[in-house]
């Protein structure tokens, strides 16, 4: 019996959040005497697999195939799904993000298992097993009890950041008996994002709303962010209207972040947006309207205008950096 967790690698580098997914696995299998196995797909190395056993990783089941270095709903389902039947999965972790999403609901159907999404605590093995997770875009929790013998389960990301722990994991490598129509999607062309610091790794995050009127004038909201070394996002409308490429956006429809400090420019703070953001240790709002909702969410506010206060703050970081 195991506790697998799928386990996603940019370029062979795996991700924070799968990092974090590790961990919250290695806690369901200390709670339920069992033992952790990362399934890692594609073109990834042996000594970054092995370091995964710092997170919690028992073994690591590598499926090395290249044409996993694309994402293939069908073909990781596959690769999950065997990884499970080998190990005796009974709980099955994947990520709540793209890839966890698409995936974890083809494995509960193919392995006939009951399924919570987008958990946001560890399970209540105490009578049963209960999933807490968030409805409502974070206006209520909502409690999912799991009754199959194998559960599913996709972790939020950043719900609990990572500690980096001793140990060294085991590799083995998993053949998996995949059929041409696994890879009947092909992926023609990859955009990446590009910038300082990855949006969903970042521990500083100035965000920017419509309140900043146009395109033109985001060079404040990237001055600030090169001022505090932070990753920049944006609102929704933003990133519809083109002024921000979409994988700024975060919210709901967006990208889940928890960084230690958020700074919101011209951001309303709508339920749909703090979907996204609440999670933040500390939150700033910088706003001129004292109606606005971000404020009820805030830790600090400063009412007034952005075209202001955002050149003032960047300087003032300058100079706090430059005397430190
Ligand atoms: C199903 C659904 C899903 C959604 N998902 C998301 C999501 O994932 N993420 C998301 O962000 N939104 C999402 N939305 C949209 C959301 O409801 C809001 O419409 C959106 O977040 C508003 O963006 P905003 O705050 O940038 O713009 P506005 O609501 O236009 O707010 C602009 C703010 O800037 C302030 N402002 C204006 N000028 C200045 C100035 N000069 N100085 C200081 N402050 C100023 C205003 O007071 C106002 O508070 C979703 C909506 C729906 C229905």
């Amino acid at each position: 019996m195991s506790v697998i967790v799928l386990v996603e690698h940019a370029q062979g580098v795996f991700k924070k959040k799968s990092q974090e997914a590790v961990q919250y696995a290695a806690r369901i299998a200390a709670a339920t005497g069992t033992t952790v196995t990362a399934v890692a797909l594609g073109t990834v190395s042996n000594e970054e697999m092995q370091t995964l056993g710092a997170y919690g990783a028992n073994k690591v089941l590598h499926v090395a195939d290249a044409r996993l270095d694309a994402f293939s709903s069908r073909a990781y389902t596959r690769a999950v799904v065997t990884a499970a039947q080998q190990d005796g999965g009974k709980v099955i972790v994947c990520l709540h993000d793209t890839t966890g999403k698409a995936v974890a609901p083809r494995v509960a159907a193919r392995m006939g298992a009951g399924m919570a999404a987008g958990a946001i605590a560890n399970p209540d093995m105490s009578n049963g097993f209960t999933v807490k997770k968030n409805v409502f875009s974070g206006k209520a929790f909502a409690h999912v009890s799991i009754n199959s013998e194998v559960k599913v389960i996709t972790l939020t990301p950043n719900t609990f950041g990572v500690t980096k722990g001793e140990g060294s994991a085991t590799v083995e490598i998993l053949s998996v008996p995949f059929e041409d129509k696994d890879f009947g999607v092909k992926v023609v062309e990859v955009s990446k994002a590009t910038g300082a610091v990855p949006l969903s790794e970042a521990e500083l995050v100035v965000s920017g709303g419509r309140g900043l009127k146009g395109p033109e004038n985001w060079g404040l909201i990237e001055n600030l962010a090169d001022a505090l070394g932070a990753a920049t996002a944006c609102s929704r409308p933003v990133a519809d209207s083109h002024w921000r490429p979409h994988h700024e956006h975060v919210g709901q429809t967006g990208g889940t972040i928890r960084p230690n400090l958020y700074i919101a420019a011209g951001i309303s703070g709508a339920i749909q947006h703090l979907a996204g953001v609440n999670g933040s240790k500390t939150i700033v709002v910088i706003n001129k309207d004292p109606e606005a909702p971000f404020f009820k969410a805030a830790d600090y506010g400063v009412l007034g205008d952005v075209f202001e206060v955002l050149p003032r703050l960047t300087e003032a970081v300058k100079k706090f950096k430059a005397s430190h």
